[in-house]
């Protein structure tokens, strides 16, 4: 179906920081599939346990034990601190296992369950999560929209006094918001939800969908902050873009869900657990996260220099590589076509925001090439 305004190439190879069109044209891809290619494309040691898996297993039911899903299961909670894992195929699908397990808790002590998420969030497109997304522009035309969320303005340290009024069940919150714009989370607005909460019992669930596996420069984001969530769920670069989501959670919550309450058929599949274990190993295993904090640093400084060139470009914002130039006119869709036209694959977070995802092993290199072509879309633009 007609679900997507798509640029005018087909893509059919990729390797590292590069994809290749069907007619042999090569980009640099600072789009890593929106954050999902964390480790460029086609990276080779995920690749050689996926080929391996292959001849090994494709899918059996989660009726029995499946030996990578354990592994990654066991591998996430050793480098978090959560207790258990489950797994789906999507971040929609995981931020719907967290409404689920929030609302089971409300249940189980006979309360109304209420969540509360932010204006200009993102958390996915089934009903729930449209419902939990607060823009009206994801909303419009699916009515009746499921009950039970509020919503309240990001980074507005008053606007959350209106949880000591609701006592919601849980809130729930990107820390960068990616879709919406990319706005990093402040640290004294996430110290002052995490006290409100604390007092009043309301559980924390991060969607990590888009900032989790290494994009903000720490596996997940909310290790830079003051922060212990109940919840957390992730997606998007956890198999190196092949799909997988897991919803992950304190014991003090996760024991609500057993046999019975919660389920999926492709849900930790051998070949997705195996891409999400081997694609954890490499990041921890190379020394990834210290090089991501270098090339957002060099790349960071690049873009304020050349935002202080261009009259249009406002900001320079985000965290690690998940990086945002907030424009004061809308043409960020424009820039994205003249970047094509210079070889270059970007993205946008709204009409006037450009957001860049380069996959984290992006080289030094890469990061000049880009600078290189970015300046002469932006010239291109400038003109239009
Ligand atoms: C992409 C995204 C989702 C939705 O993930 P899907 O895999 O497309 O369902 C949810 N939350 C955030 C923060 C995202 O960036």
């Amino acid at each position: 179906m007609n679900t997507y305004g798509r640029f005018p190439i087909t893509v059919t190879k990729g390797k590292g920081s590069y994809v290749w069109d069907d007619k042999g044209t090569k980009y640099l891809d600072f789009t890593s599939g929106i954050a999902t290619c964390n480790l460029g494309h086609v990276p080779e040691f995920v690749k050689n346990a996926l080929v391996n898996q292959l001849d090994q297993l494709w899918h059996v039911s989660n009726l029995y034990h499946i030996e990578p899903q354990q592994k990654l299961a066991k591998q996430l909670t050793k480098v978090t601190s959560f207790d258990q894992v489950f797994f789906c195929n999507s971040g929609a699908e995981a931020n719907e296992a967290a409404i689920k397990l929030v609302r089971a808790k409300a249940n189980s002590e006979n309360k109304q369950p209420l969540i509360v998420t932010f204006k200009k969030s993102f958390h996915g497109r089934t009903l729930a999560t449209l419902t939990a997304t607060g823009q009206e522009k994801i909303q419009t035309g699916f009515s009746p929209l499921v009950e039970g969320f509020h919503y309240l303005p990001f980074n507005d340290e008053d606007a959350l006094e209106k949880l000591n009024e609701w006592q919601p069940t849980a809130v729930m919150l990107e820390l960068v918001q990616g879709e919406g714009g990319v706005v990093p989370a402040h640290k004294t607005w996430i110290k002052k939800l995490v006290e409100i909460c604390k007092k009043n019992n309301s559980l924390i669930v991060v969607d990590e969908v888009q900032t989790g596996i290494g994009r903000t420069g720490t596996l997940f984001a909310y290790q830079q902050y003051d922060l212990e969530p109940d919840i957390m769920t992730i997606a998007k670069g956890l198999g190196s873009g092949f799909p997988i989501g897991a919803m992950l959670a304190k014991e003090h919550v996760s024991y609500l869900f057993g046999p019975g309450s919660h389920g999926s058929t492709f849900g930790g599949n051998p070949l997705a657990t195996t891409a999400g274990l081997s694609t954890i190993q490499y990041i921890l295993n190379n020394e990834l996260l210290t090089t991501i904090s270098d090339r957002s640093k060099q790349l960071t400084l690049l873009l304020q220099k050349i935002a202080s060139q261009y009259d249009f470009i406002e900001e320079v914002r985000g965290k690690g590589l998940l990086i945002g130039l907030k424009l004061n006119r809308e043409i960020a869709s424009t820039v994205v076509l003249e970047s094509i036209k210079n070889e270059l694959l970007i993205l946008t977070a709204g009409p006037d925001v450009i957001r860049l995802l380069p996959p984290l092993t992006v080289s030094e290199e890469e990061i000049l090439l880009f600078v290189e072509k970015f300046e002469k879309a932006l010239k291109a633009a400038k003109e239009c």
